[in-house]
């Protein structure tokens, strides 16, 4: 028996990092898994991993950011396999020139919020239906701890959009929460994947970021995908609207052990 037996649930941004962490742990909850990315070769390895784990997956290409690309993504879902109990507005950037408020570029900021914020818009308003069509489901906004703490080293971008992502989750869950969707938010701290890498190649700039985090470590992507499923499963049922922090302390902390 899985926590998710029976239930479909399409994962933006699975073809790297936390999602394709998360696609494997949904899968071998018993979801079927509808692996959304935009790269193709991304998806195309998450999907063969999980069939290869002995799951059920398939890929569709999407680009977040376009409202007919996402409405195809839920239609693939829907028409592959019939209907959908869970999105998971994953997919997310990280521009290395996401810089201080007076040297980002306008458009980088323009590109940021098309995919990180209104990307989760964009999921949320095609997949709404589909979820009210299968009786009700489960939404997982990715947001970030830097929604709830200011850095001295600024994505300014980044930062607004994923704050935008966490008052836009109160809002679905309430306006939906009488037809059967819960949508909760995940807030990960600094986790090892690839849109952290080029970051942390540098020895200071990943000593600066380990100082803060109490655990003394990144976190792992299977640790964040533990933490989705508790959110878009039955699990956690009696929560919505609300913020999951996963971060190794960090918002907790005013001062770290030395
Ligand atoms: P990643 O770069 O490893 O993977 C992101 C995936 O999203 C890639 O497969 C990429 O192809 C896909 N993607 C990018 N733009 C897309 C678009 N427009 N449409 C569809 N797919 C697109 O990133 P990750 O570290 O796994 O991050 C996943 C989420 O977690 C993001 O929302 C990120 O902001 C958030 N997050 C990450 C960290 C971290 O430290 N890694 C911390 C906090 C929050």
């Amino acid at each position: 028996m899985g926590r998710m037996d029976d239930k479909v649930a399409l994962i933006t941004g699975a073809g790297n990092g936390i999602g394709r962490e998360m696609a494997l742990a949904f899968a071998a909850e018993g979801a079927s898994i509808v692996v959304a990315d935009a790269s193709e070769d991304g998806g195309r390895a998450t999907a063969d991993a999980v069939a290869e784990a002995g799951g059920v997956a398939g890929f569709a290409r999407v680009d977040v950011s376009s409202a007919a690309q996402v409405e195809a993504m839920v239609g693939f879902a829907m028409a592959t396999f019939g209907r959908l109990d869970c999105i998971v507005n994953n997919a997310g950037i990280f521009p290395g020139d996401d810089g201080g408020v007076t040297e980002t570029p306008e458009a980088t900021w323009d590109r940021v919020m098309e995919v990180n914020l209104k990307g989760v818009w964009l999921g949320c308003k095609y997949a709404v239906p589909a979820l009210l069509e299968s009786g009700g489901g489960t939404i997982v906004n990715v947001a970030s701890f830097v929604a709830l703490m200011g850095a001295a080293t600024p994505q300014i971008a980044y930062t607004a959009s994923k704050g935008g992502v966490l008052s836009m989750t109160r809002e679905i869950a309430v306006e939906h929460a009488r037809a059967g969707i819960r949508a909760n938010a995940l807030c990960p701290g600094p986790v090892e994947t690839p849109l952290l890498a080029e970051l942390m190649s540098d020895p200071a700039r990943k000593a600066r970021r380990l100082v803060h985090i109490p655990l003394g470590r990144l976190g792992r992507p299977e640790e964040l995908a533990k933490a989705a499923l508790f959110l878009a499963s039955d699990d956690s049922s009696f929560m919505t609207g609300s913020a999951l922090v996963v971060d190794g302390g960090i918002t907790a902390a005013y001062t770290t052990p030395e």
